[in-house]
């Protein structure tokens, strides 16, 4: 295999801790670089073999003309003012994806994308209406978030005061495409950013959303992983499903309840069903009586998330006293139901939004600050 890049150099991100002592040691050095380099690029984000002061010159002048840690590259980064970023990134054949970081009290959570585009053209998504392009590599899923957080321990971030010095503690894959119709990388990418030689961020601090692929929920179970598990579900029977998620074709909600329970939760843990709310659609009080039954038995939360009305959009946002007498319903049927408004809805911060806008260039570039 050539693992060369177009410039003759070996990109290092594109190795998991284990093969990096192979690709290491192919290079004439001893294995033992491999956990110093990882420990460069990964805990103190480094970019340039330069900055690796413990490894020997020699070595350090080798991995110069060898090899490089090409992240993807960072093209625009927008700020709300509620302090969410948007970043969207260039990969290496052109394609473009986007992450979010959402700054709480406490937490910095990145949302990532694991395909540029999405199959699955759920009605209300921007990203599926834009179809699919291709799978993301395991580097480019893990690299978004290395990027993300130089960004918030540099302080290069706009917002200095609400990152500074801090590491990204949340990851949660619910950007651009569907994780589980990439299941191999996705896993791949989830073990580093759980490995303690890499990212180090504990699986219970992240959190995979599918729209429902049902044999993807059972290989992620399989994995072993432990991370938590969110479902679009958006709709208390499969009629309303089917006219506004085509996969519910394929995966009907009596499938997708029967794998969400066989998934394996760690102790305490309680799978997280989202759940956009369509004002006309999807936001009657005898809906919320529907999906409680549906869900019957199932250990979950519920994320209620009023649609975020943009330009073009076929649907609208439901009434504020829809959503207040959706949730009661919930509660009346013991349910733990939040109402989750989007953070950064002033920069377009629903996935695909960035990316569409981006494609018809209506948006102002900023300087990227990595
Ligand atoms: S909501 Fe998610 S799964 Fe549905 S089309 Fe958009 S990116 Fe794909």
């Amino acid at each position: 295999m050539d693992i060369k890049g177009k410039n003759n150099k070996i990109n290092l991100l594109e190795f998991g801790a284990e093969d990096l002592g192979a690709v290491v040691g192919g290079l004439g050095m001893k294995p033992y670089r491999a956990a110093q380099i990882c420990r460069w690029i990964y805990s103190s984000g480094a970019d340039s073999f330069s900055a690796m002061t413990d490894i020997s010159k020699t070595d350090r002048e080798k991995l110069s003309e060898t090899a490089e840690i090409r992240p993807p590259e960072l093209s625009k980064r927008i700020v709300s003012h509620d302090r969410t970023e948007k970043y969207l990134f260039s990969l290496q054949d052109g394609e473009k994806v986007e992450s979010v970081l959402i700054p709480d009290e406490g937490r910095l959570t990145l949302c990532i994308s694991s395909q540029a585009g999405c199959a699955l053209g759920c009605r209300f998504c921007l990203t599926g209406a834009g179809g699919m392009r291709r799978n993301l590599l395991p580097h480019e899923i893990t690299g978004q978030a290395l990027v993300a957080e130089r960004l918030a321990v540099s302080g290069a971030a706009p917002d200095r005061q609400a990152h500074e010095g801090r590491r990204i503690t949340n990851i949660v894959l619910m950007g651009m495409g569907e994780p589980l119709l990439n299941t191999e990388n996705v896993v791949e990418a989830l073990r580093r950013l759980i490995s303690p030689r890499m990212f180090n961020i504990s699986p219970r601090r992240i959190t995979l959303s599918t729209a429902g692929v049902v044999p993807g929920i059972k290989a992620l179970g399989d994995s072993g992983l432990g991370v938590n598990l969110a479902v679009s579900v958006n709709a208390p029977n499969d009629e309303i499903r089917d006219s506004i998620m085509p996969v519910n074709r394929k995966y009907p909600l009596k499938a997708l309840v029967k794998a969400l329970k066989d998934y394996p939760l760690a102790p305490r843990r309680r799978i997280t069903v989202e759940y956009v709310m369509l004002g006309g659609i999807n936001d009657r009080p005898e809906h919320a009586a529907e999906l409680g039954r549906l869900l019957r038995g199932l250990k979950c939360k519920i994320n209620l998330i009023p649609f975020n009305e943009h330009a073009g959009s076929i649907f609208k946002r439901p009434e504020a006293a829809s959503v207040l007498t959706f949730q009661e319903r919930l509660h009346s049927m013991n349910y733990t139901a939040f109402i989750r408004e989007s953070r950064g809805a002033d920069i377009l911060a629903a996935c695909g939004q960035l990316r569409g806008l981006s494609a018809r260039k209506t948006l102002t570039e900023e300087k990227p600050g990595v």
